[in-house]
């Protein structure tokens, strides 16, 4: 039987949320920690930029049990998103196992030799340690902003010049009669960009590197959840772990699967004038595909064919008095630029020398089904790594996790095993894709099925697929569904 242990969550987003559900329901004693005075990760009101919204259709960005509100739109804005988490955690009185407004800062493992860790806990200036028997990393990826600055910018902001991370551009009133310059090319930019056009900036100008593919809303007409999210589609990237039979057949697929990705890239290009405004990528889509690939804006392309959004390949080269100086040597007018340059990942309060078993030299992280690492005992990571469908891939995940700590698999892995997974995955990622080694190889996209398959065989659950076999095949994952896979899983309790 397991025993009943104590368990530490840090943070309290969409994967803190399910983590602590997950391990509260198997007979843990669950302690929450969220820096935050609130819930929501990044859905909290005060880190949402405006209009904000999901780039998961609301029916794959939710928990099991619980979907989002019928009269919530197809991609709900962020306060919706807030509220509906605020409603997880009502459902199943979460709220009283957290402690808000209280940072992890660093953990050890426990001085007594004991199995655990010992926590350094921060709150109301004070700090104090705490020992627990496993530790649920549920910090997101989105936490620690990347801060870069260009030569001239203190004399800029001396001036009256404003520079921001993107997720402190919270109030568009600021950009009312503003030069404004966003710096990168993902949804973010891209969002603020509209968002600054719409509120009466003078001048909006995106500066970005690269050209990448993006996905509208509707593909040609049709939601792209219906398009995407299907394990056909998704069979047609290639997968880690094939099988020489799968090999084979792969290769003789081969020619429609480069017709089917040819087919997709000519709808993108019609629908959004690409090479009309120079934003064709150089990459095939099959290769670029992973959780970088944004979604499209809405009104971002109308705001490129009206030109009330203009854009420049390159990026900030220095702030000077007759303005701000691109890479290319062009000098364009700024009031105010907005970093839409992310996030960096990594776990700050973890010792350098986890740290160093944790993250190989090139960035890439060790973790077997993206949450444990066997150098680091007693601990695993919920939500640390991307995808289209973070909610069910945390809630997924978190299930995973209080088994594999609870030992309780029907057949446990063996650090030898482990290890050679993990050695395995980060083979594919460098050498056969690319693409998956994106934000420290923790993306899982576009292979959510696989994943999920992975985890629920691990969990022992004796369903794993809809019974509809077309359904299967050509449907975006059923969150519902999830939760009856999931209930197929053998069940226990701690005690
Ligand atoms: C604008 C935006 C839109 C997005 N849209 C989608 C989408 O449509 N679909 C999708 O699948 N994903 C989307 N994502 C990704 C999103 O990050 C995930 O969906 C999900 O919200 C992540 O939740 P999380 O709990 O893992 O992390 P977070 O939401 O980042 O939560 C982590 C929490 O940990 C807390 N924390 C961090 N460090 C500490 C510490 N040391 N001590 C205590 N607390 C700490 C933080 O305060 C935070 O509340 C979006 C992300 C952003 C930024």
């Amino acid at each position: 039987m397991a025993s009943r242990k104590k368990v530490a969550v840090i943070g309290g987003g969409v994967s803190g949320l399910a983590a602590a559900k997950a391990f509260d329901e198997r007979g843990h004693r669950v302690v929450g920690f969220e820096r935050s005075h609130d819930f929501g990760g990044v859905w909290e009101l005060s880190r949402s930029y405006p209009d904000v919204q999901t780039q998961s259709p609301k029916d794959l960005y939710c928990y099991t049990d619980h979907p989002m509100p019928s009269e919530y739109p197809e991609w709900p804005k962020g306060p919706q998103v807030h509220a509906y988490l605020h409603s997880y955690a009502d459902k199943h009185n979460l709220a009283r196992l957290f402690r808000l407004n209280t940072s992890v800062t660093s953990m050890d493992r426990r001085a007594d030799g004991a199995p655990g860790w010992t926590l350094t806990i921060e709150a109301g200036g004070h700090s104090r340690t705490e020992d627990f028997d496993f530790v649920s990393v549920c910090t997101g990826q989105f936490s620690e902003k990347t801060i870069i600055t260009h030569p001239g910018q203190a004399a800029f902001e001396a001036r009256g010049g404003q520079v921001m991370h993107s997720s402190d551009y919270t109030d568009p009133l600021i950009v009312e009669g503003k030069d404004v310059v966003v710096l990168g090319g993902s949804k973010s930019a891209t969002d603020i960009a509209v968002n600054a056009a719409q509120n009466g900036a003078k001048s909006v100008r995106m500066v970005y590197r690269e050209n990448v593919w993006r996905v509208p809303y509707y593909v040609g007409g049709i939601n792209f959840k219906n398009l995407l999210y299907m394990r056909a589609q998704e069979q047609q990237f290639n997968q880690w772990g094939k099988s020489p039979l799968q090999r084979v057949i792969a290769a003789v697929l081969k020619p429609m699967v480069w017709v089917n990705f040819r087919g997709l890239e000519t709808i993108l290009k019609l629908q959004l004038g690409l090479k009309k405004h120079g934003m064709l990528p150089d990459q095939p889509i099959e290769k670029a595909v992973s959780c970088s690939l944004p979604l499209v804006t809405p009104g971002f392309f109308e705001c490129l064919n009206d030109g009330t959004i203009t854009t420049a390949r390159g990026t900030f080269d220095s702030y000077g008095d007759d303005g701000l100086r691109l890479s290319s040597g062009e000098v364009v007018p700024c009031d105010i630029a907005v970093l839409a340059v992310g996030w960096t990942l990594g776990v700050p309060f973890l010792p350098e020398q986890f740290q160093n078993k944790l993250i190989e030299e090139d960035g890439q992280y060790r973790v077997y089904r993206l949450s444990v690492n066997p150098d680091l005992p007693d601990m695993g990571f919920v939500g640390f790594n991307s995808n289209f469908a973070t909610v069910l891939s945390a809630e997924l995940i978190a299930n995973w996790l209080v088994r594999y700590a609870d030992r309780q698999f029907p057949q446990m892995p063996t650090e030898a095993e482990v290890n050679a997974n993990i050695d395995m995955m980060l083979d594919w990622k460098r050498n056969e894709r690319p693409a998956a080694q994106v934000y420290g190889g923790l993306c899982s996209a576009p292979f959510h099925f696989k994943h999920f398959d992975e985890l629920l065989a691990d969990m022992g659950a004796s369903k794993r697929k809809r019974a509809n076999p077309l359904a299967e095949q050509f449907r975006y994952p059923n969150a519902a569904a999830y939760g009856t896979f999931l209930a197929s899983a053998p069940q226990y309790q701690a005690g």
